[in-house]
């Protein structure tokens, strides 16, 4: 049975390529239940999606949104659910970290050009159709641009850290993006934990002092040995196991289609229960 949650996927408001319309009535049509859009540093998308869920009574929109953060060892992602919309403060951080976002992209396109790999940067805003902008959309105005042949060797050769191209952005600890969504209502659930943090139990629990309230279990290409390692995870932590497809309709070798993983209803159950 096709799953009936998914709780990460992206639009048009960041590196996703479907606008959020488009995505909603893809996940009302493959007979989903609970989604969540999770774009990068904006809630930009979620009117739009919402009043496309309107249509299809038997899908239920979580306003969501993915942040970023440094750990020594790397990235970590944050997800935040049923965050306060109307926040201007929110929406002026959202903003700011955009706004960290097109200047680093920008900075990308200077070291592309210094090695040779011209790329327009008004050819980057344009992929990114006024959504935060992100490296997938410089990855594939390299591909356009006959530079490299798919997205993920943009990532391995010139994009991803480490690589001739890569600029860091500045951005939050996991405690304090954590720590952001609840000041604003929200709900914050570690991202895609298995690849991305190395020393995963040595993070968590300064992860759940900060209120971190659920963590990806059920994610893209997950092997059965990790979705069981980070269920045993969820349960020392008491953890809310969540997790989605990650869908952005890039048609990247790793892209699963949105809605075929996520987790169990009772997690939207328990979820919904903090809020009360
Ligand atoms: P950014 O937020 O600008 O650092 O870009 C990160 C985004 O790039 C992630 O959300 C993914 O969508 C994508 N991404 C990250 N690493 C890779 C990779 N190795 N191959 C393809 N896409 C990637
Ligand atoms: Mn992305
Ligand atoms: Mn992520
Ligand atoms: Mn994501």
């Amino acid at each position: 049975m096709p799953a009936q949650v998914d709780l990460h996927m992206h639009t048009t408001a960041s590196d996703g390529r479907l606008t959020p319309p488009e995505l909603v009535r893809l996940l009302a049509r493959n007979g989903l239940r609970f989604v969540a859009i999770t774009d990068h540093d904006s809630t930009e998308g979620l009117a739009a999606a919402q009043e496309e869920a309107l249509a299809h009574p038997g899908l239920e929109l979580i306003p969501g949104v993915e942040l970023g953060a440094d750990i020594p060892e790397g990235d970590v992602h944050i997800l935040g659910y049923f965050i306060d919309l109307e926040s201007e403060e929110l929406q002026t951080t959202l903003q700011d970290f955009r706004g960290g976002r097109d200047e680093r992209g920008r900075r990308m396109v200077e070291r592309l050009a210094e090695i040779g790999l011209a790329v327009e940067w008004s050819r980057v805003e344009e992929l990114a159709q006024g959504g935060a902008i992100a490296r997938p959309h410089i990855a594939q105005a390299l591909v356009e641009r006959g530079h490299v042949e798919t997205m993920q060797e943009a990532f391995n050769k010139y994009l991803g850290k480490g690589c001739p191209a890569y600029v860091s952005r500045s951005k939050l600890s996991p405690e304090d993006a954590i720590r952001l969504i609840l000041r604003f209502g929200g709900l914050p659930v570690l991202a895609h934990p298995a690849r991305y943090v190395k020393n995963l139990h040595t993070y968590l629990p300064s992860f759940v002092e900060a209120g971190l309230v659920g963590m990806e279990v059920y994610y893209k290409d997950y092997t059965v040995e990790e979705v069981a390692w980070l269920q045993r995870l969820c349960h020392r932590y008491e953890l809310i196991p969540c997790g989605g497809s990650d869908y952005h309709a890039n048609g990247s070798a790793d892209e699963v289609a949105p809605g075929s993983v996520g987790p169990p209803l009772a997690s939207i159950t328990r979820l919904k229960a903090l809020l009360s």
